[in-house]
């Protein structure tokens, strides 16, 4: 059994399964079969692909949920404990907020609490295909406290992601026949140069991320990319597929292709949560951008998350655990 005095342990144990995105499996098991031994009506497996499966636990019928990801990014980290923090590979990303979860959980059922449910997904650090496959496996998904490093204060906004990838088509031939072919880096070039005139939204961030093209030195290319990557303001309404196909009408070799997408997020707080403080804006995104409604709220700093530093507050935990508590309290029922 665990206790509240024990998240921390139970933190240093889910540190400790090694659970680099796609390779869940371990983690997944450990925190399925634990939710099992807790006074959950239902306890599912919502399944991903054979490296991990997303984890849905519910006490009744869900007004809300506490939801974190069990995946991390490589390499693993093993724990290590001092005086005040826990240190190693998830500490803060998120496997603290899976722990303190788990135990505000635990506390909430042997309280008699009802209507909630906990939420543990996989693949958040790489396709976000498993909080995708959750949100098609369920039909209503109640507001959710998304476990994400936020120092304990309440984010209700973040910025949204997007790439478009630009590919240009030609047509090889012998550099020494350079007539006979048409360019596809001369075409990229030139459609690049037109897309850097579009206006973005002031808070918004376009990069060029990636470019690729060519084959050798005697060969006229046939083929070129680039990829842009857009971090959206939640106030940007642009639609910047359209506006970069609108431009591209003047460059008939040029295609573009939405890549990934994560929308950015408005969302506020319910008046019961109003304890929580004013919710902040964020320039990363999460899981909540595939969400209905929700907000972020976890120990630990983002500051710290993905280095070989990753730590988290012993005391932080403790202050999460009562803070998902209380929460549960005035949500749930
Ligand atoms: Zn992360």
């Amino acid at each position: 059994m665990i206790s509240q005095q024990n998240s921390h342990e139970l933190l240093i144990k889910l540190i400790d399964i090694p659970s680099i995105s796609s390779d869940e499996n371990a983690v997944c098991t450990f925190v399925f079969d634990l939710l099992k031994t807790m006074s959950f009506d239902t306890v599912q497996r919502i399944p991903v692909d054979e490296h991990g499966f997303n984890i849905f636990a519910t006490k009744g019928v869900p007004k809300v949920l506490l939801q974190a990801h069990l995946d991390v990014v490589p390499p693993h980290i093993p724990s290590r404990v001092d005086e005040t923090k826990i240190y190693g590979r998830g500490s803060c990303d998120t496997k603290a907020s899976a722990a303190c979860m788990i135990v505000a959980a635990q506390q909430a059922l042997a309280d008699g609490l009802t209507n909630f449910g906990v939420v543990f997904t996989v693949r958040e650090e790489t396709s976000m295909v498993g909080i995708k496959k959750l949100v098609s496996a369920l039909p209503q998904i109640p507001f959710t406290i998304v476990g994400e490093p936020s120092k304990l204060q309440p984010v209700t906004s973040h910025f949204g992601m997007l790439t478009l990838n630009l590919e240009t088509k030609g047509k090889a031939a012998h550099t020494s026949q350079a007539g006979e072919g048409v360019n596809a880096i001369d075409a990229l070039i030139k459609a690049a140069a037109d897309l850097q005139k579009i206006t973005i939204h002031p808070d918004s961030m376009l990069s060029v991320v990636k470019i690729e093209g060519g084959v050798a030195s005697n060969i006229v290319p046939p083929l070129a990319k680039a990829r842009y990557s857009f971090r959206i303001s939640p106030d940007d309404k642009n639609d910047y597929l359209e506006m970069f196909t609108k431009v591209l009408k003047n460059h008939p070799l040029a295609t573009v292709t939405k890549g990934f997408e994560a929308g950015a997020v408005k969302s506020k707080l319910p008046s019961e949560l109003s304890f929580l403080g004013k919710g902040q804006t964020v320039k990363y995104f999460t899981e909540l951008s595939f969400l209905q409604s929700g907000v972020i709220l976890g120990p630990g700093d983002i500051i710290h998350a993905h280095t070989d530093i990753e730590q988290v507050q012993k005391k932080e935990l403790d202050e999460a655990v009562l803070l998902y508590g209380k929460i549960l309290v005035a949500m749930a029922n």
